[in-house]
């Protein structure tokens, strides 16, 4: 009798010094990151059961296959390719941008990356890591502030030309590809002649993960506004999503794992802008 009161004790102590070196972890650093990619893997677990089942949207007239462990609709309707252009809008940052980078080569997704000048400044390497993994660089202005962007003029230009410069010095590559702070370029049909007369392409999107708004959505959210929206079949031919790799991201990053997940369950193919 004794000597089992004195094995419980034992046990007893066991677990509390498990307890207090788990609750001793410190908020910051390779701790923060750890505790991240924890809470990453049990969103997955979760929403990938919750969303990622049969497409919802079949090819016009056809059946769906009974063969479930074929769930791939790329072929639902003969001959239609479906594409998607993961994009990433306001980096490169310290944080988000490294996480985002990990998942996307966990699938073998290539994406496009609309750099802000003064964050290729402050994360030069990062950039440079981007196209490393082999993903594709747009340009987002040099400052991304809509007082000197829009403030009429050739401030706009001006903006671009000084990103253009810094992302060439940055990794030795140009980049022709522009996505506009807001997407205001696209009500101003002066400023869209003055890009392609600069020889730069307008890149807009047709899908919008809205992970800017603020307050910010919860990555399920996020989750549930792309999938809304891919649906569509009209947009497969080349579905453009909008996120953010800017700073505080963090709930694209913990709903990108899952968007991979329907992307590549409902048969699309990764493509980058150039
Ligand atoms: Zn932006």
């Amino acid at each position: 009798m004794r000597k089992r009161l004195f094995f419980l004790i034992i046990l007893a102590l066991i677990m509390m010094f498990i307890q207090g070196c788990s609750y001793g972890r410190n908020q910051t650093g390779l701790g923060y990151i750890l505790k991240e990619a924890a809470k990453l893997r049990s969103y997955h677990t979760y929403y990938v059961k919750e969303y990622v089942k049969e497409p919802e949207v079949a090819g016009a007239g056809e059946t769906r296959q009974d063969d479930s462990s074929n769930r791939n609709s790329n072929d639902s309707i003969p001959g239609q390719k479906k594409k998607v252009y993961l994009t990433f809008d306001d980096g490169p940052d310290s944080l988000i941008t490294p996480l985002i980078l990990d998942i996307l080569d966990g699938y073998g997704a290539k994406a496009t990356f609309f750099v802000v000048g003064t964050n290729v400044e402050k994360n030069p390497e990062i950039l440079r890591d981007i196209v490393k993994r082999g993903h594709a660089v747009g340009n987002h202005t040099y400052n991304h502030r809509y007082s000197d962007v829009y403030s009429g003029g050739d401030g706009f230009l001006r903006s671009i030309r000084l990103n253009d410069e810094l992302i060439f010095q940055t990794i030795g590559q140009r980049t022709r590809v522009v996505r506009d702070p807001g997407g205001e370029v696209r009500k101003s049909e002066s400023l869209k002649r003055l890009l392609a007369h600069n020889g730069y392409q307008l890149i807009d999107w047709n899908v919008d993960s809205h992970d800017s708004r603020v307050p910010s959505p919860s990555a399920p959210e996020i989750i549930e506004n792309i999938r809304r929206q891919i649906m569509q079949e009209h947009l497969w031919p080349g579905v453009i999503i909008l996120m953010h790799d800017g700073p505080g991201h963090m709930n694209t990053v913990r709903a990108l794992p899952t968007v991979l997940d329907m992307l590549v369950n409902q048969g699309f193919q990764f493509e980058v802008l150039k």
